[in-house]
């Protein structure tokens, strides 16, 4: 079954100089537990698409749906988010920064932190959770924030450009990492990147799209992609 649908959905921002089609006509249904690329040029809307289904930004036309409710209406726990930068909090230690999607809207649990413990043991951090962000790695850092954005259990993944600002080797792993959890956990995924290789190595399918205006232009299933 589908857990995103998007039918003919755009997004125009309003600016002072005017308005800048972002999206138009964007069609396109996520199976779930599927793991979708998209990729394109800048300024294509790829962020812009993201930031929709996280229910960051309003679609200005079309419709979407995710998981039971319209776009929009969605919670914000529905989506878990991973961006370029891992933007965790310097002054709290690593296990605090997985459970601040928790602790933003109550005191955690027992369960809660066992429950970030296990995902920080999952990708190789549970010695590291009394530490502070600035003692790991950027590698290390972003796992930490792939595990924030799980913490909640939401049903959609989505990464922006996860692994972007990381040197080449520290990415191959990560990658393998991703693909491990998402063999691991079945969760939805959608991944931003600008690197064909990953995509092909981490999607099932890739989702290609243009500029002015942002849309989809084509979609490659992939061919020997990842299994369960
Ligand atoms: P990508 O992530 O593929 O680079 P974006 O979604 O960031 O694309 O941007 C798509 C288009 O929308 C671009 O032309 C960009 O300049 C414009 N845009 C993005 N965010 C805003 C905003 N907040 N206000 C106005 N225009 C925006
Ligand atoms: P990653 O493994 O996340 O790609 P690195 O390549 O920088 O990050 O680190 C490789 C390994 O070295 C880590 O998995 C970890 O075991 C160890 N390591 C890196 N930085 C630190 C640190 N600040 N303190 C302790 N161990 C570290």
């Amino acid at each position: 079954s589908a857990l995103v649908e998007l039918d003919r959905l755009g997004k125009v921002y309003s600016t002072r100089t005017g308005d800048v089609t972002a999206l138009s006509e964007v069609t396109l249904r996520i199976e779930d537990g599927e793991f979708v690329a998209v990729v394109g040029p800048s300024g294509c809307g790829k962020t812009t698409l993201l930031k929709i289904l996280a229910n960051l930004e309003q679609h200005t036309s079309g419709v979407g749906i995710l998981g039971n409710n319209e776009l929009g209406a969605n919670r914000s726990d529905d989506v878990g988010m991973v961006f370029q930068k891992a933007t965790l909090l310097p002054w709290l230690d690593i296990l605090s920064n997985v459970l601040l999607p928790v602790t933003l809207k109550r005191r955690a649990s027992a369960a809660d932190k066992e429950n970030a413990m296990d995902l920080l043991r999952m990708v190789g951090l549970g010695e590291f959770a009394t530490k502070r962000p600035h003692e790991l790695s950027g590698g290390m850092q972003q796992r930490a924030a792939i595990c924030r954005a799980l913490v909640h259990e939401p049903s959609l993944l989505l990464m922006d450009e996860p692994f972007g600002a990381l040197d080449a080797m520290t990415r191959d792993v990560l990658n393998v990492e991703v693909n491990r959890i998402w063999r691991d956990t079945h969760k939805t995924a959608v991944l931003i990147t600008h690197s064909i290789p990953e995509a092909v190595f981490l999607a099932q399918r890739v989702i290609v799209m243009s500029p002015r205006p942002g849309r989809i232009v084509d979609e490659i299933t992939v061919p020997f992609g990842p299994e369960r």
